[in-house]
């Protein structure tokens, strides 16, 4: 199944704005091709940016759940919540007002800029949902059963039922909870591909942090080795047989980048030293 969208499908999709698609398509993570009203790309390639886009996200957000809390309190804060005005003055906040805010298309863009991350991690359908939930409420609709609706309709990151979905969410419906038991073992698959991923960066940072411990020696190695050439100039013993003997070590260990040897020079270096001095 190759289905194409629009540019502007594509960034509500992803959560970003149209020039990062056209970027995404400049720097060859999305593929365009001509239709009759601009460009298209391929809907597959935009879920494949977008899940690479929750794995590097969630990464920034170990604590998702206080996270989400965090998220649900910048659009809904406790009520009622005061607003203090630049010239001091306080002002209520009223939920109606919230609600008409968030309906119109400057509210809809304060809501990504809200946190880049936010509709990285949830998707844009949990995001767009907790912006009309009080209305929802209001409405008796299921939040879960709405957003979901919308990321079939309107791309996107589905809603998967988690804790910090919960938090932004509430509770799911009855007909969401029996959807997901059908659904355990693919979202528990989608989970294990991002915990895979996550223990990959780790064995690569450990990989690197090795690599640099052995760079460190092996420079310890020729400090070492310099200090001890300039002890044997110094004590003026013309490359004694046990200075020889250690350069020839030196030689062959300092490859291995081995602390130990860095040790043995400098302690070399320091009796060459003491014997100069006397
Ligand atoms: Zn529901």
């Amino acid at each position: 199944m190759n289905e194409f969208i629009n540019v502007e499908h594509a960034a509500w999709a992803l959560g970003v704005s149209k020039p990062t698609v056209y970027s995404l398509i400049r720097s060859g993570a999305l593929t365009a091709s001509a239709g009759p009203r601009g460009q298209l790309v391929s809907r597959s390639e935009v879920m494949t940016v977008a899940t690479k886009r929750r794995v590097d996200a969630v990464h920034r957000h170990r604590d998702l759940v206080a996270y989400a809390r965090q998220l649900r309190a910048t659009i809904w804060p406790p009520e009622p919540a005061k607003v203090v005005l630049s010239d001091g003055r306080e002002q209520v906040r009223d939920v109606d007002d919230v609600n008409r805010y968030m309906n119109t298309p400057k509210g809809r863009d304060a809501l990504h800029r809200l946190d880049n991350d936010a509709v990285a991690v949830f998707g844009p359908a949990v995001i767009h949902t907790l912006a009309d939930l009080k209305s929802l409420k209001t409405a008796g609709a299921c939040a879960w059963c709405w957003s979901r609706d919308l990321a079939a309709v309107r791309g996107g990151i589905s809603p998967s039922d988690n804790a910090a979905t919960r938090v932004l969410l509430g509770e799911p419906c009855a007909r969401d909870l029996a959807e997901w038991g059908a659904n355990r073992d693919q979202v528990r698959a989608l989970w294990a591909d991002v915990k895979k991923d996550d223990l990959k960066r780790r064995a690569d940072d450990d990989k690197t942090a090795r690599r640099r411990e052995v760079e460190a020696a092996r420079a310890d190695a020729d400090r070492a080795t310099r200090r001890l050439d300039l002890a044997i100039t110094a004590a003026g013993t013309n490359r004694t047989a046990e200075s020889a003997r250690y350069l020839k070590e030196a030689a062959r260990k300092r490859a291995a980048g081995h602390e130990d040897i860095a040790r043995h020079l400098e302690s070399v270096a320091a009796r060459l030293e003491r014997g100069a001095q006397r």
